[in-house]
């Protein structure tokens, strides 16, 4: 039995499989499990509705003060609400997701958030995934895992994903769209996507999704975490 909190940070790049992964061990760990990317999702959704232009970082800063985002979770699934209302489903289209790569570089941005995460953190044993979670959001997180997968396999994840919600998308298109995701993120100037120094790297390329979830328990287990 765990008496202590404990936080598992999950980092890697846009589909990675970081939130499945992280759902289901926090499911089998008992775990919250806290999607940060959502939360981002969630201001670039502000973004747009209010017509403030992800390009410009000045009203970016200033128009998100209006932009409360808070989390729930119901029977284990987390809820994104933005000023109260429940935005969860919203947040999925890839117009959200590009602009959140776009507005997440912004620091005003990422002091906005930071709060929110590490106050979930602090109040229960978290498996939280994101960008960043192992270098800034929880330096001190017990266990730290980087899950990346080739950007070949992602697209293909994303093609399928797409295509079964009946959107017409293009592997190459959506292939290119990750590379170039993956270089922003990479190489913005604040809290860039990077492995931290003690996280361990987990290429789950050619791994089945169960055999993902296994080895960050494991990860977790040598970091201290006991199971019962
Ligand atoms: O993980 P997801 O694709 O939902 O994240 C959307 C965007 O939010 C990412 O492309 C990334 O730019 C940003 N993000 C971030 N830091 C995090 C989580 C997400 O910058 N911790």
């Amino acid at each position: 039995m765990q008496n202590q909190i404990f936080a598992i940070a999950v980092d890697g790049p846009a589909g990675a499989g970081k939130s499945t992964i992280a759902r289901l061990a926090a499911e089998r760990l008992g775990f919250i499990y806290v999607d940060t990317g959502a939360m981002y999702r969630a201001i670039a959704l502000f973004c747009l509705r209010q017509g403030i232009r992800p390009e410009d970082e000045k009203e970016v800063s200033s128009g998100i003060a209006e932009a409360q985002i808070t989390i729930r979770h119901q029977n284990g699934t987390q809820r994104v609400l933005l000023n109260g209302e429940d935005v969860s489903g919203q947040i999925r289209t890839e117009e959200v997701g590009k602009t959140a790569s776009a507005v997440s570089a912004y620091p005003a941005v990422r002091a906005h958030l930071l709060g929110l995460q590490r106050g979930l953190a602090a109040s229960a044993s978290v498996i939280m995934d994101g960008r960043d979670i192992g270098t800034c959001v929880l330096p001190k997180a017990q266990a730290k895992i980087f899950l990346t997968a080739s950007p070949k396999v992602r697209a293909m994840r994303r093609f399928k994903e797409l295509k079964e919600k009946g959107e017409m998308c293009n592997l190459q298109e959506i292939e290119q769209d990750i590379i170039e995701r993956d270089q922003r993120d990479k190489n913005r100037a604040i809290a860039p996507l990077k492995q931290a120094e003690d996280a361990i790297l987990v290429d789950g390329s050619d791994m089945s999704i169960d055999q993902v979830v296994s080895a960050i328990i494991e990860v977790a287990k040598t970091r201290g975490l006991l199971v019962r």
